[in-house]
């Protein structure tokens, strides 16, 4: 749509101006820019754009997302907006996303791609207004018909209903059946009948062939009926634009739908699903992977011994069990994964979307496994018995259908009687090689609670020194005293105490170790001036009493705050959202000092840097690498060094290894160094005098 009508929301009149040129030069025409939420909300009902391209990110209080709130609120006018966004951060999406886009621009990017998302979105808002556009005539056909009519759009928002449709879920007649389709059954048929519209969407083969489902439909009360559900979807140049559903609820033709239903597809015992609802599940789970490139996780659990429960104690006592077992297992898993009885004391566990690569979706159903086999395994009481009971569990990881549904299957049998084979009460994956992997990593996590529990850690420090190489603080670094290994510097297992949220207590173990050296040294004259930084993990800095822990560190040992300098990174402060500016602003009124740790690897935001109370940016060490052998290494080196300056900030060089960096680096005015050319990392005792 050539000549459309743009309205730029950017607080970098700089990237404000440049998406302005292409703009223009794509053909379309820019209304005005604007660089805070208010002048966007204004200047859309002033001007009346064909779309507003807004970023995310806006100085002052208003945010991109608010803003498009806001605009999506007036309904005289709608105008589409598509976010501009330096991260893709799920939290900041998930957020976006309430404000239905019409699409999303992640930074950088190219003018072919600002180009399609926005053709793309002006084609979106001209098909919803022609389906909207109403039709009088042909609506009074609609309200006459039996069946119930539904049109909606391809994200699932009902767009028209016909008489029958709002009667039949339970809809006054003058309501607006405004929500979307999902609401219109239970909630375990949701991700069936998202199922079956991705196929209708995406694999139906021409247009006008209707697909016939029959599901569950639930009325606005709750209360649910069978229904029949008819769709075909109309599409526009092979493009599904809209579905149109035809709705039969089958109860009065089929007398106790719901009893057949239960007792078609769940297990009367455990009111679990059944088999064959599992294989539906299952084959609908593969679909989805092979669309979505998510792995998913099959665990096939058998019971240890339970023909034993049964001979010995009777059936009604193994009903019990399995009764018992089926509750621990819902209770474990999430609402989105299934768990089905298969027959006898045979489970299944499918968790969906565990990962995009195998390794890691074997390690989340690893940490499901070993749930399943803590709990279950802990000592029922039924009916005046105590039962110990186990299970062995076998798992396969599957990426779409691959291998095809039956092989699947047999691959978990064939793992689960492996584990059975290796003494029962364990787990295998049918992988051998992935077994060996889970084993290891849940190795290297029990070592590192162990080494927590048991403090084997400690702290080395890496001097940093000015221009005139005189000392002027240490990071601290954190090190594992490691019983088999030796001392691990930390980048061999920071990565695994975030994975596993141990870098909570050990963070807080660094912070107190740290302020209790600092406070050591306040009465030495020589080090009593140095600062202490220490590396800050984004999941401590988010927890609410952040601040509260670092303080409570400081006093309890008696440290000056002013000593201390806490090491953040780009990622946290761009996520954080608001609640890291009051984070660091309260840090700053109690005088504890912020730097920003490996600056420039990050999407660095300059407004956001401005606004940040820091006092130093630590430059990454990738840029002191190539320094003295490319020319394009000291021109970007020397820009860091500018730019923190221009923000009155102190920057340091991390990772200095020769000399011959240190002076081109101290050319380019770099005010401070740190690195194995000054001084390794080392332990408290061998420091540089004195004590
Ligand atoms: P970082 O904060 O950028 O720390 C600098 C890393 O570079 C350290 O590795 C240090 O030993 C290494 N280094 C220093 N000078 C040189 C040099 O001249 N050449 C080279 N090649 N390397 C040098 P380390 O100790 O393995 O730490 C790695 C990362 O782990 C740190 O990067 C930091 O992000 C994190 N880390 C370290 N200690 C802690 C801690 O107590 N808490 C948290 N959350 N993270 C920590
Ligand atoms: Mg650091
Ligand atoms: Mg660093």
């Amino acid at each position: 749509m050539k000549n459309a009508r743009i309205l730029i929301v950017e607080d970098e009149t700089i990237v404000a101006r440049d998406i302005q040129m292409q703009l223009l030069e794509l053909g379309y025409e820019v209304v005005g820019l604007a660089t805070r939420g208010e002048e966007a909300i204004a200047m859309t009902a002033q001007a009346k754009p064909d779309l507003v391209l807004m970023d995310i990110q806006l100085a002052g209080t208003m945010d991109g997302i608010a803003a498009a709130d806001t605009i999506r609120a007036n309904t005289q006018q709608r105008v589409p907006v598509v976010f501009l966004t330096a991260y893709d951060a799920d939290d900041v999406l998930a957020r976006a996303k309430v404000t239905e886009p019409f699409g999303y621009i992640l930074k950088p990017f190219s003018s072919r791609v600002l180009h399609s998302v926005l053709e793309m979105a002006l084609y979106k808002i001209q098909a919803e207004a022609r389906l909207r556009e109403p039709n009088l005539y042909s609506q009074a056909i609609l309200d006459n018909m039996a069946d119930g009519v539904l049109t909606f759009d391809t994200t699932g928002a009902v767009v028209s209903t016909n008489a029958a449709a709002k009667r039949m879920f339970g809809f006054q007649p003058g309501d607006a059946l405004d929500c979307g389709v999902s609401a219109l059954v239970p909630p375990y048929m949701r991700p069936q009948l998202k199922a079956f519209l991705d196929q209708v969407q995406h694999r139906s083969p021409s247009l006008g062939t209707s697909h016939t489902r029959e599901i569950v439909g639930q009325r606005k009360d709750g209360s649910v009926f069978p229904l029949s559900l008819s769709v075909s979807k109309m599409a526009q140049q092979g493009q599904a634009r809209a579905f149109v559903g035809i709705a039969r609820d089958l109860s009065p033709a089929q007398q106790g739908a719901e009893e057949i239903h239960q007792l078609a597809f769940f297990d009367s015992l455990t009111q679990l699903p059944n088999r064959r609802l599992f294989l539906d599940h299952m084959q609908q789970a593969l679909l989805t992977s092979a669309r979505n490139g998510q792995y998913g996780a099959l665990i096939l659990l058998n019971l240890d011994h339970f023909k034993r429960v049964n001979s010995t104690l009777g059936y009604d006592m193994g009903d019990l069990l399995l009764k018992e077992m089926a509750r621990r297992l819902k209770a474990i898993v999430n609402e989105s994964d299934l768990v089905a009885r298969l027959g006898g004391d045979e489970f299944v566990v499918l968790l969906s979307a565990v990962g995009q690569h195998a390794q890691a979706a074997a390690t989340q159903a690893e940490a499901t496994v070993t749930k399943i086999l803590q709990e279950l395994g802990k000592p029922c009481s039924l009916d005046g018995h105590i039962l110990n009971c186990t299970p062995s569990l076998g798992v396969v990881v599957f990426l779409a259908n691959k291998q095809g549904l039956q092989q699947l299957l047999k691959n978990a049998e064939l793992a689960m009687r492996k584990a059975k084979e290796a003494g029962r009460s364990t787990f295998r994956f049918f992988d051998a090689a992935m077994h060996s992997a889970v084993v290891a990593h849940r190795q290297r996590v029990s070592d590192l609670q162990r080494a927590l529990e048991q403090q084997d850690f400690l702290l080395h420090y890496q001097m940093q020194y000015d221009q005139n190489a005189q000392p002027i603080g240490v990071e601290a670094l954190l090190r594992w005293q490691h019983p088999l290994r030796g001392i691990l510097p930390a980048v061999e297992f920071i990565a695994l105490a975030e994975e596993t949220r141990l870098i909570l207590p050990l963070g807080q173990w660094v912070l107190e170790k740290a302020c209790t050296q600092l406070a050591g040294w306040s009465s030495n004259p020589i080090r009593s001036n140095w600062s202490m930084a220490v590396n800050i993990s984004p999941l401590q800095f988010a927890q609410d009493d952040f601040v509260a822990n670092v303080m409570a560190a400081l006093a309890s040992a008696g440290a000056n705050p002013q000593r201390l300098r806490l090491e953040l990174t780009e990622g946290m402060l761009l996520q954080g959202g608001v609640e890291v500016m009051k984070k660091m602003r309260a840090l700053r009124e109690q005088n504890v000092q912020c730097a920003l740790d490996d600056f420039g690897t990050g999407y660095s935001s300059l407004s956001l840097l401005k606004t940040l109370p820091l006092v130093q940016l630590k430059m990454d060490p990738s840029f002191v690498r190539d320094l003295h052998t490319n020319a394009n290494a000291l021109a970007i080196a020397q820009a860091i060094v500018a730019l923190g300056h221009s923000l009155g900030l102190q920057v340091i060089a991390e990772g200095v290894e020769n000399a011959a960096q240190r002076d081109l680096l101290a050319s380019i005015q770099c005010d401070a160094f740190q690195g194995n050319h000054f001084a390794l990392p080392v332990a408290v005792g061998e420091l540089p005098l004195p004590q």
